[in-house]
């Protein structure tokens, strides 16, 4: 039985993972910890895995827990960067505990994996390519996490295959039109009553578009693949990035 600590249990995403984790076989929630509860109760509680949907600003104060006391971590958390990567691989290396795990993943649901994925494998086969993320406007954070590992994996793949700078006649936008950038590649954020979280990846060339788009209806696409970063998370020391590592095996 692996005992999960659930932080942002009372959140949208938290409150789904307690109900898919209790419904699943071979584990169970035993501690739920939101905002003002002291992670100490999941060592209390005997957790050995903590599934982390709360916030940019805490995820980070909770990985360094996690690292220190051993307890291996599945991250659905956004906000990223290289620079907060690099601290978390920092705290695992000074880890008591050399075999703990950290997954963080972009994003959990297998469609958004395949398109990350196909974007990546399409992205040097043409001329432009440009991200729309699209999500509800309670949103903390742009760009999604999605968007940016999807425009990072994009900027991989075109660098690798020495592709040429995208197109872009554009010498006058004041007001940032043209929306922001992510190693180069341009993403658009838009907020909206009534989504949750949705994005296509548009490319084009010459005569040509294509567009990869991907939809989360329901939460509870996101399940699966939480469930299976517990059960896998032991199994990869260190930081995996990506739930498509863990899809591979
Ligand atoms: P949410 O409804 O705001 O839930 C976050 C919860 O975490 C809230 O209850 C919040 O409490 C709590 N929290 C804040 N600080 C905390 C702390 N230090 N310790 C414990 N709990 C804390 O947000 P959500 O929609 O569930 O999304 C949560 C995160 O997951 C976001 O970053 C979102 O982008 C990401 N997400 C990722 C995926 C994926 O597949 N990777 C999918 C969906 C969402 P308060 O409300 O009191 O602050």
């Amino acid at each position: 039985m692996i005992n999960v600590a659930v932080f942002g249990a009372a959140g949208r995403m938290g409150q789904q993972v307690c109900d898919a984790v209790d419904e699943a076989d071979g584990m169970q929630v035993v501690a739920r910890i939101d905002v003002d509860d002291d992670p100490k109760a999941a060592i209390a509680a005997g957790a050995t895995v903590a599934v982390d949907f709360t916030h940019p600003q805490a995820v980070l104060d909770n990985l360094e827990f996690c690292a220190r006391n051993g307890i291996h971590a599945v991250v659905g958390t956004s906000g990223f960067t290289p620079d907060r990567i690099a601290q978390v691989q920092a705290w695992l290396a000074e880890s008591p505990s050399p075999s703990t795990g950290v997954l963080i993943a972009p994003n959990f649901s297998l469609g958004a994996v395949l398109m990350m994925k196909f974007a990546a494998q399409a992205a040097p086969l043409f001329e432009s390519v440009e991200i729309i993320e699209l999500h509800h406007p309670d949103k903390a954070d742009a760009p999604s996490g999605t968007a940016q590992r999807t425009a990072e994996l994009v900027a991989q793949a075109r660098a690798e295959a020495r592709s040429a700078p995208f197109p872009d006649a554009t010498t006058y936008d004041a007001d940032h039109h043209r929306g922001g950038t992510v190693q180069g590649v341009p993403v658009h954020s838009v907020r909206l009553r009534g989504l949750i979280a949705h994005q296509e990846v548009l490319l084009g060339a010459k005569g040509e578009t294509l567009t990869i788009r991907h939809d989360s209806l329901d939460r509870v696409s996101f399940m699966p693949g939480v469930l299976l970063g517990v059960r896998r998370v032991a199994e990869h020391p260190g930081l995996t990035v990506g739930l498509e590592h863990y899809l591979d095996q």
